[in-house]
């Protein structure tokens, strides 16, 4: 996990790297990086590579065989080479907000009733989340969104530390996404909202409820026998 300077530090926008590899002359692998690869619902950071007064446009970023591909929009980048890596924040930013909205929202729905998360996808202008749910009563969901926007209203810390595995997997909920957990990793990476929820997560965080500001439902649609598709945003 080292080099993946986000896990640590969600709010670090730039970084100072090196080329390691240079794939397909567009596909680049850094020593370290600030960039959040498009994974675990989230969406990839964009932004840019410099080298002096050159700059590279990163257009996605994704992991392949446990590397971070950074795509660049031209060639001319080596390896060895020195870069400076600057994300988008305005759009990291959101993506930080919707992740601890959705972990809210979600753990408020799964407290309620018995659903079970099936899938979820962040995006910038709205997000969803899929759950299995044999009867889906819009007021109750509404009260969940509800209740979320209370908690966000509140100063209340986002914690992010790892824990052995063991100990880890035997807290309850703490993994709500098979692909939240990859099988050889020996420590994983816990994002506590405290009192509210406690996942194995990868994905990158506020640091208080607070930031998140307010959600708005938009839709609800059926997948399905039992199964639901919902739609929020987050107000501006
Ligand atoms: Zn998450």
């Amino acid at each position: 996990m080292s080099g993946l300077l986000y896990l640590g530090d969600s709010y670090l926008r730039e970084c100072e790297s090196t080329v390691t590899k240079v794939n397909d002359s567009k596909y680049v692998i850094l020593d370290q990086t600030v960039f959040y690869p498009k994974s675990g619902g989230q969406l990839n950071d964009t932004g840019v590579l410099e080298r002096g007064d050159e700059t590279f446009n990163v257009t996605y970023v994704g992991k392949y065989s446990g590397e971070i591909s950074h795509e660049i929009d031209r060639q001319g980048l080596n390896a060895g080479d020195r870069v400076r890596c600057i994300i988008d924040w305005d759009r990291r930013y959101k993506m930080m907000r919707s992740h601890t909205a959705a972990h809210v929202l979600i753990s408020v729905l799964c407290n309620k009733t018995n659903a079970l998360v099936t899938g979820n996808e962040l995006a910038l202008e709205k997000s969803r989340f899929d759950f299995n749910l044999e009867n889906f009563d819009r007021d109750l969901f509404m009260s969940c969104i509800d209740e979320s926007n209370r908690l966000f209203k509140k100063d209340m810390p986002v914690q992010i530390y790892e824990l052995p595995r063991e100990e880890a997997l035997k807290i309850p909920g703490v993994i709500k996404m098979a692909e939240a957990l990859p099988p050889q990793v020996s420590k994983l990476r816990i994002v506590e909202i405290e009192g509210i929820d406690r996942q194995a997560d990868a994905g990158t965080h506020v640091r208080s409820l607070r930031e998140v500001g307010q959600i708005e439902f938009l839709k609800a649609e059926n997948k399905g026998k039992n199964n639901r598709r919902v739609y929020y945003r987050l107000l501006q």
